[in-house]
């Protein structure tokens, strides 16, 4: 079945997209940036591009709507290729959060259960479209019941696909209605499942192949406002990287490098959430309650979250409020390995590995929790600076009695 052409031209990720513009989607990179450069619109396609990637270098979670919407099919393909040759999965995992995201505030701005049927349809989604909506469940808010009602359910099986990167746990089959092997979904939690589809669709994997992208480069570098545009966007990243570094070096003490004093279970935490990876819940939970446990102050805990595909500042700012307020104490070392967070063996971290306290391993005590680690990793820091400033004032007294 075919869907309206106005809807791919909105949507231009719907893989109807082949088959409506095939005359575009199925033209080489190469071929598609020299056309698409020799036309009027050029300019105003590049400027759209840049932004994007303006914004997502930002952290920001939404992308202003375009003066003109029919050129979104080749804003979707240049950025695309672009993502193609910067070959950096930080940047693509920040233009596929971003893109994405605006593609879930786009379904809901544009509020059309028709559309959405018809997006489910393309994407070979089975779901079942009722009107008028089915009551399904109840929903508690305080004190208050109400039905909820919904237009669709969708396979289970869809369903999981869908959601089995969205790790919340209202997601779980076992939370949701089922009717007939069909989920009764709302239409906000079906648009949040596409959304997921069109991240995993811009993700692509930083290539290995170093010698076919170089000679894709050479190919398509060729063309002179591609390689400008290229350029700049590169040039706004190498800044950007920068500020990414800093922020993530959380200086508590304002002496010293705090990420030299972290445990690799919260390193690895932070490095994924630094790649806009999706977090676990448990995951979410431990870097909470650790970095509020270190004093960290709310806002840049509820930075940390913002390179995330499902990113609600909002949401996220209330959870964390709400997790100082409570004062949960991070899981300990045990908790941590039983649910597969304790990274001491692929980070082959000493400290974690053979405890401390004693040279003799015999009577090492063993690690218990990740705070602990900070206090002693800080510990012998400071032991460390005493040592190096005694030694160079020893040396300076040796060498003045020797020139006495
Ligand atoms: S031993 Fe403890 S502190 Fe070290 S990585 Fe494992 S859980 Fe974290």
């Amino acid at each position: 079945m075919s869907i309206p052409t106005d809807l791919v031209n909105r949507y231009p990720w719907l893989p109807s997209l082949k088959l409506q513009y095939s005359d575009i989607a199925d033209k080489e990179p190469s071929e598609f940036i020299s056309d698409l450069f020799s036309k009027g619109d050029s300019k105003q396609i590049s400027e759209r591009v840049l932004l994007i990637f303006e914004f997502a270098f930002n952290n920001l979670e939404d992308i202003p709507n375009p003066k003109d919407e029919n050129l979104s099919i080749q804003v979707y393909i240049l950025l695309k290729i672009l993502i193609y040759a910067l070959n950096n999965k930080l940047i693509t995992n920040r233009i596929a959060n971003l893109y994405s995201k605006n593609a879930y505030n786009k379904m809901e701005r544009d509020n059309s259960e028709s559309d959405l049927y018809n997006i489910c349809l393309d994407l070979e989604l089975r779901v079942n479209f009722y009107d008028p909506p089915e009551k399904f469940g109840i929903k508690i808010l305080k004190d208050n019941r109400e039905r909820k009602i919904t237009n669709f359910t969708i396979y289970y099986i869809d369903y999981l696909k869908l959601a089995s990167k969205l790790r919340d746990d209202y997601r779980k089959l076992t939370h949701n209605s089922l009717k007939n092997g069909y989920v009764y979904i709302q239409n906000r939690n079906l648009m949040r499942l596409i959304q997921e589809y069109v991240r995993t669709k811009i993700l692509v994997e930083e290539t290995e192949d170093k010698a076919s992208l170089k000679s894709f480069l050479e190919e398509v570098l060729k063309i002179q406002e591609f390689k400008e545009l290229y350029e700049k966007i590169k040039n706004i990243w190498a800044k950007k990287e920068e500020d990414f570094d800093f922020s993530f070096k959380i200086d508590i003490t304002n002496k010293t490098d705090i990420l030299k004093l972290y445990p690799p279970c919260v390193l690895e935490i932070l490095k994924k959430a630094k790649e806009g990876q999706n977090l676990v819940h448990h995951e979410r939970l431990f870097i909470v309650w650790f970095l509020l446990a270190l004093e960290y102050p709310v806002e840049h805990v509820v930075d940390i979250f913002s390179t995330l595909p499902d990113f609600d500042r909002e949401k996220t700012n209330y959870q964390v409020e709400y997790a100082k307020k409570k004062k949960y104490t991070p899981y300990q070392c045990s908790t941590l390995q039983s649910i597969s967070l304790c990274k001491k063996e692929k980070y082959k971290d000493t400290l974690c590995l053979e405890g401390y306290g004693s040279i003799e391993p015999s009577e090492r005590k063993k690690l218990k929790h990740p705070l602990a680690y900070v206090r002693i990793k800080q510990y012998r820091d400071e032991k460390e600076g005493e040592f190096l400033k005694s030694k160079e004032k020893r040396e300076q007294e040796e060498s003045q009695k020797k020139n006495e």
